[in-house]
């Protein structure tokens, strides 16, 4: 076993043409969202033994080329040498203004798998992958846990159909699938950007922004997506704020293409929808989270569509149990460059902020 994993490594390490170099043991960090910890030094399937996240510490062992050798859990692990760092790259932050204290922003994430216990649970169709949560490090704790869902990103979720209402009910609405239906794709792959981007690449790229914000502003964060792909349907997500978060915020562009602003998926005028339960027991805080976040985007200086809400009957608004909203940032023909998704995020932050009173 040994010998057939060193060689793999010194196969890879002659290829890439780079000399041998040991260390000792001394520490190295992660320096990228999601890293893989292998039981071998090759990309495959099956040899994952952990994976690690951003600003994570590990202990190098030995250093291979494209392969580096770091203990986890007490085991030899391979890991690519290009996403380590000598410094922590979450470096070290300004002391908070208010506060006066220092800390890092966040501590390494616990990954949060589905239980097969939790309510709705078995309507979900995609639910291997795990979502990860992360502890706020400011002496400012909220005490509450922000769900954020980048939206989008599972893939093979566009060919799979969930139930849409849990008691099996039609759609009182349109949307991605028309009214009357009772079955809706697990999770469609989402809009193109008239500029060729995928939505999904964008609600990732805000997600993340937006997960730096809130853990500094004092907020645990319970990450849905960090990378291209989760095996997470929306039911699923859905599922995991309920029983992990205060609020679930799905992060969204809409398929329109006139830049028309930003809103929130209200919870249809419906009698009959909001008699069903969860519905019944939350859709009001449903719309005070939409409300809330609409006005913290206006306030940011985002621009708005309309009255800053259309009504939706979505899969998520169905079976939420916490206070849950679809937010759409905008459409195909928004602006979505790093500074305008820097502003987005203060905007749902300080609409967050709001919500919880603070
Ligand atoms: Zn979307």
């Amino acid at each position: 076993m040994g010998g057939r994993l060193a060689s793999a490594a010194l196969a890879i390490c002659l290829l890439a043409g780079n000399a041998q170099a040991v260390f000792a043991g001394d520490t190295v960090y992660v320096n990228c969202d999601v890293l893989r910890c292998r039981s071998s030094a090759e990309i495959k399937d099956g040899n994952i033994v952990k994976n690690v996240y951003y600003g994570d510490k590990l202990e190098r062992v030995e250093s291979k080329g494209e392969w580096t050798v770091v203990m986890v859990n007490g085991k030899k692990c391979y890991v690519s040498s290009q996403y380590l760092s000598a410094s922590n790259p979450k470096g070290t932050p300004a002391p908070a203004a208010a506060s006066g204290n220092s800390g890092t922003a966040s501590t390494g994430g616990t990954q949060i798998s589905v239980s097969s216990d939790w309510k709705y649970a078995d309507f979900s169709k995609i639910k291997s992958g795990s979502a990860v949560l992360y502890k706020t490090a400011s002496s400012a704790r909220k005490n509450k846990t922000v769900c954020v869902n980048a939206g989008h990103g599972t893939s093979g979720g566009g060919s799979v159909k969930t139930q849409c209402h849990p008691d099996g009910t039609p759609k009182v609405t349109g949307g991605t699938t028309g009214a009357g239906a009772t079955e809706a794709a697990a999770v469609s792959s989402g809009m193109t950007f008239n500029d060729g981007t995928a939505e999904a690449n964008v609600t990732l790229a805000l997600a993340r922004i937006l997960k730096e914000k809130l853990l500094s502003e004092g907020y645990d964060v319970l990450m849905i997506r960090e990378s291209e792909d989760v095996q997470l349907d929306n039911i699923a997500r859905t599922v995991l704020a309920n029983n992990k978060a205060d609020c679930h915020i799905a992060l969204h562009w809409d398929s329109t293409a006139n830049d028309k602003g930003a809103f929130y998926m209200s919870v249809p005028n419906v009698d009959s929808y909001r008699a069903m339960e969860p519905v019944a027991s939350h859709w009001e805080q449903h719309n005070r989270l939409g409300e809330a976040l609409v006005q913290g985007l206006k306030g940011a200086g985002v621009k708005i569509f309309s009255g800053g809400s259309m009504e939706m009957d979505l899969t998520q608004t169905s079976y939420s149990t916490v206070p849950s909203i679809d937010i759409e940032l905008g459409d195909k023909a928004s602006d979505h460059s790093a500074g305008t998704l820097n502003t987005l995020a203060n905007g749902l932050t300080a609409g967050v902020n709001a919500f919880f009173g603070n």
